[in-house]
């Protein structure tokens, strides 16, 4: 991308060491992250307000030491939100990212990564989605993890279950089921595990239902343990602490056969995208869904 000049001061937020480099493959600065930020905050905002949210902090920088942060700490990130501390009386407050202030705020204080809950703040016990995160054998070419998709997307769709697309900005590929908040995250983990133990049990040479590289040899595991308390998974929009700053993007589904790989999109490009959307890939999003007995039945669960 382009060097641009980045003041000290982005949406209202003074950014030390700004011209600071972050990320070597793009050239990135610190500003110019925080710009970025800035100029996607219509887009990024929707997807972490009123849900808590994790910052993975990277102080040096992408291939720098990294800090997953999922409470308040003493040094305060500006106008975050503080969930109240009774939430988690073990720990800090939960944090919460509503606006483009906090957005850059997080910045500031050496955020690469944004993270949320499958859950709203205001219920944090009842999810409100559910996510399965297909991790591919790295060695796997992308045309095998986007038939893997499909053939997701076909049971979801034949369970009547309405899902959602992003690419997660790395290796593979997010589906997000919206639902209502009526299971707690015991019954949400182990519906999802029924979704990956089908799978692999259905086409045993493309999927595992089990974690560990030793077991996704040539094969996708479908992650589904996003799905209990207190985990989280990347928030679409979130730039990506790996080489080239690649970005989490929400697609429609008829994208999907064109995608290029889950790191298509960085923050070098992603606007030329944004661009040129007629519609929010995931307009029409809502959380009515339920999960009934026959979805169990269905995937010989129960
Ligand atoms: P990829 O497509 O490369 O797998 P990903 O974001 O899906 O990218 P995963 O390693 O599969 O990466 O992790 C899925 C999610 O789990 C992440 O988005 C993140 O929210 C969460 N996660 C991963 N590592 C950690 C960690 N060290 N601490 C807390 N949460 C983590
Ligand atoms: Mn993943
Ligand atoms: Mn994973």
């Amino acid at each position: 991308m382009g060097r641009k000049k980045v003041s000290g001061n982005v949406a209202g937020v003074r950014i030390s060491n700004a011209q600071r480099q972050i990320d070597q493959s793009s050239g990135a600065t610190k500003g110019e992250l925080a710009a970025f930020y800035e100029s996607i905050s219509d887009w990024a905002v929707p997807h972490l307000a009123g849900r808590p949210v994790s910052l993975l902090r990277a102080p040096e920088g992408v291939g720098g030491e990294t800090f997953f942060q999922k409470h308040a700490e003493r040094l305060a990130i500006p106008n975050i939100r503080h969930l109240d501390p009774a939430l988690d009386p073990e720990h800090g407050s939960y944090m919460e990212v509503n606006n483009v202030r906090a957005l850059v705020g997080a910045v500031q204080m050496g955020t690469i990564e944004f993270h949320t809950w499958g859950a709203g703040s205001s219920n944090i016990d009842r999810p409100d989605r559910l996510t399965l995160d297909l991790d591919p054998d790295p060695d796997l070419p992308w045309k095998s993890m986007l038939e893997a998709t499909e053939l997701v997307l076909a049971v979801l769709d034949e369970l009547g279950l309405e899902s959602w697309l992003k690419t997660s900005g790395g290796k593979g590929m997010h589906i997000i089921i919206p639902l209502a908040r009526h299971i707690d995250w015991e019954t949400a983990k182990n519906f999802s595990r029924a979704i990956s133990a089908f799978m692999a049990q259905q086409l045993p040479d493309r999927f595992t239902a089990k974690m560990g590289p030793r077991n996704r040899v040539g094969k996708i595991f479908i992650d589904y343990l996003r799905n209990q308390f207190g985990a989280s998974t990347v928030a679409a929009y979130s730039v990506r602490a790996r080489p080239g700053l690649p970005v989490s993007v929400p697609i429609a589904r008829d994208e999907l056969q064109g995608l290029r790989s889950a790191a298509q999109w960085h923050i070098g490009n992603l606007h030329q995208r944004l661009a040129q959307l007629t519609e929010d890939p995931w307009a029409g999003y809502r959380n009515r869904q339920r999960i009934k007995q026959e979805h169990w039945q269905q995937l010989n669960a129960k």
